[in-house]
């Protein structure tokens, strides 16, 4: 699952991207209102999290323009105002959630899971299945057949990240930066390290093989 996190106290932003990328989350940030919608426009995230007093364009404009864009992704807003009203705005004009300042990261982390879980059930796909794999992204449970499946965060965000392009090829470029965050130039071994780890776990065993090779270029999930 991929986060976008717009907040221009950079320690904080920091250090939730940290956290968040401890529980799992790929995380992109963005220090002021005009970069964070740029993003938010362009890039598909499964859920932002919206600091409200921002440079040029604040939490809750931003929030507007989002949703006038038909822009669904679940918007947490963050903000040191605590007034009734100030909550009560954000969520008229669509956001999903507030948290005020200060909070606890624990709470923050349960309430990101929380309207993540709410955001799976309702485009009901909380369950992927493929052949006799199954993935509950919510439960981060993988099966194949009778077998489940242990991963660890990594493996499980790779996974997750190929059924999203199930049946498509994905290059090696996209997944380092997808998934992991690097520059693939300069890590070129690590996707092809990861991608063997998973396949070991996923394919080996078993007759019908899901991750394949395509040669030169990257990888696809398929049933073959
Ligand atoms: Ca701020």
């Amino acid at each position: 699952m991929k986060l976008l996190i717009i907040e221009d106290e950079i320690k904080l932003g920091n250090y939730l991207k940290q956290g968040l990328n401890e529980a799992g989350f790929v995380v992109d940030t963005a220090a002021d209102g005009l970069d964070g919608q740029h993003m938010a426009l362009t890039e598909t995230y499964d859920l932002i999290i919206l600091d409200i007093m921002l440079p040029y364009i604040d939490g809750l404009k931003l929030t507007q323009t989002l949703r006038e864009e038909n822009i669904t992704t679940p918007i947490l807003l963050l903000s040191a105002l605590n007034k009734p009203q100030d909550k009560v705005r954000g969520l008229d004009i669509g956001a999903d959630d507030y948290l005020a300042k200060p909070f606890d990261f624990a709470e923050l982390l349960a309430r990101v899971r929380s309207l993540l879980r709410r955001k799976t059930k309702e485009i009901k796909q909380t369950l992927i299945e493929i052949g006799d794999l199954s993935v509950d992204l919510v439960k981060r449970v993988v099966t194949r057949g009778s077998k489940k499946i242990d991963l660890t965060n990594k493996e499980f965000l790779l996974l997750e990240f190929l059924l999203s392009y199930k049946g498509e090829v994905v290059t090696r470029s996209l997944i380092a930066s997808s998934v992991w965050d690097i520059n693939f130039d300069s890590d070129r071994n690590v996707i092809d390290v990861m991608v063997k780890r998973l396949r070991s776990k996923i394919d080996s065993g078993f007759n019908k093989k899901l991750i394949h090779t395509v040669r030169g270029i990257g990888y696809i999930l398929e049933l073959r």
